[in-house]
């Protein structure tokens, strides 16, 4: 299907964009392979200047941007803003730092002396999800970029305007042509790129099925790949847990971004103790969102990103009530224009039922009693996920026991503040492998080189 913008509040297309031909997309890569020879020589301060112009022009078009994300996929316009800047901040991030992540390493051989060096592989292939329409660029771009590499990027089907917008910002920001390219392309056209022997890498971001397809793909062609898939994260509430913070951090954590963010709070796992009191308030914490245009700064639960995401929801949840779960709340699409899903809260979920191990991308809870410390990290790791997860209890030394014990790539304790340009950002299981952002990040697509001299005579 060819790229198309559609307005989540109301439906309408906005745009529609054809694939690219082959004869395009082979010369986005020619010229890409191009790029590279150039761009891999030029010095981290010429990089970190593009890099801190495109942050500067994302700041300065912050209402732009932001409108753009939010007219293509329904986020709630403070979000798309707050999204926008955030960027921005990666991008300059890596403009500072990239030079001092990837300095020469000293090692220390017996003999002689040895060094680790750091350079770019090539052209990288990145897929990149709807649900952080810049965010997810800046991720990718920010860091290789900064280290050398060129990428072609093939974003989401649905947010097509958002993708040309950021590609014409790094343009705009003094990128050479085929630093960063957008790519308009089919699944098809896109395992031809993961095999093209230009490709050097290739970094996914997506769901598991994506990440299955494409990994498999670049393992056959013996490329290195990242995959940062999807996540069903507990927020595991001990009965010390201070609600009054933790309530308006549950609404947060599964709401934000109408609940479509891969690192949500997705099943809320509360002791006995605290249980009822727990799901009271939290339930009328819920009740107590407003439904509206996202475009509107006073609606706080806006449309899901498509009408075929919320089809999609719709019918888990059914599935997930066929199965015995029951219905606490919500559950129904919402009766007006636009693709609104009700708030909804699923209980009595047995390990049998389907909703037990999937991943609810909209404004779901799954939520779960149980009776002590241990049953909530068993029935946090009874999880084909591992990306995040979260604790909340006074006891600290308790909540580093859990956060320690729990398999994912990242825990929180008392609160869900996800992402940050200098934190690593990752799962493991079916929620993937290697870390964007951070020092991390930027070491994913770098050869490590080492380079070792001796004053050794040769075996005789
Ligand atoms: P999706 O369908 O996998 O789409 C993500 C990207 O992959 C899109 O660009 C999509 O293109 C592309 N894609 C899908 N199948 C492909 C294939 N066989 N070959 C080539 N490209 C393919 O994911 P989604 O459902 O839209 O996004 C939500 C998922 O992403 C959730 O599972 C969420 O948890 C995960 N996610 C993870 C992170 C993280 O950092 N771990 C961050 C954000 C989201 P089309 O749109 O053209 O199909």
């Amino acid at each position: 299907m060819a790229y198309q913008s559609v307005n989540p509040n109301d439906g309408k297309v906005l745009k529609t964009f054809e694939h690219l031909s082959s004869a395009q997309l082979e010369q986005a890569l020619a010229t890409a392979q191009t790029c590279f020879q150039a761009w891999k020589r030029t010095s981290y301060a010429e990089r970190a200047a593009v890099l801190d112009k495109a942050a500067q022009l994302l700041r300065e078009q912050v209402d732009g941007f932001a409108r753009l994300a939010t007219l293509e996929m329904g986020k709630r316009i403070a979000e798309a803003r707050g999204e926008v800047k955030f960027s921005a901040d990666i991008l300059a991030y890596y403009a500072k730092n990239a030079e001092a992540f990837l300095a020469p390493v000293k090692l220390a051989p017996k003999v002689g002396a040895a060094h680790m060096e750091s350079s770019p592989f090539g052209v990288l292939f990145c897929v990149e999800p709807w649900n952080f329409p810049y965010y997810q660029l800046a991720r990718v771009a920010g860091p290789q970029l900064m280290a050398g590499n060129v990428l072609v990027v093939k974003h989401a089907g649905c947010v097509p305007q958002c993708a040309i917008a950021f590609e014409k910002l790094l343009r705009d920001a003094g990128a050479p042509e085929g630093a960063y390219t957008n790519l308009l392309i089919s699944h098809e056209q896109s395992d031809k790129v993961v095999d093209d022997p230009r490709i050097k890498g290739v970094a996914l971001t997506g769901s598991v099925a994506a990440g299955r397809s494409i990994a498999a793909r670049a393992g056959r062609n013996l490329k290195k790949s990242s995959m940062e898939l999807g996540g069903s994260d507990a927020f595991i509430v001990f009965e010390d847990a201070d609600l009054d913070q933790t309530i308006p951090w549950a609404v947060w954590g599964r709401m934000y971004n109408g609940g479509q963010t891969c690192c949500a709070a997705k099943r809320f796992i509360v002791l006995d103790a605290i249980a009822d009191e727990f799901i009271a308030r939290f339930t009328s914490a819920l009740q107590a969102q407003t439904v509206g245009d996202p475009m509107d700064d006073k609606t706080t639960h806006g449309p899901l990103s498509t009408e075929a995401a919320l089809v999609q929801l719709l019918a888990q949840v059914d599935a997930a009530v066929t199965h015995g779960a029951r219905l606490l709340l919500g559950g129904k699409r919402i009766a007006r224009a636009g693709s609104f899903m009700e708030t909804t809260i699923l209980t009595d979920i047995a390990p049998a039922n389907p909703a037990f191990r999937a991943e609810f991308f909209g404004p779901v809870v799954s939520f779960f009693r149980v009776k002590d410390e241990a049953a909530a990290i068993a029935l946090a790791n009874d999880s084909d996920f591992g990306l995040g997860g979260s604790v909340w209890t006074q006891d600290l030394e308790r909540a580093q026991r859990v956060a320690s014990a729990v398999d994912t790539g990242m825990m929180f304790i008392n609160n869900i503040d996800w992402t940050d340009a200098e934190l690593p950002f990752g799962g493991i299981k079916d929620s993937g492998y290697g870390r964007e952002l951070g020092d991390m990040g930027i070491q994913e697509f770098v050869n490590k080189k080492m380079v070792r001299s001796a004053p050794l005579d040769a075996p005789a």
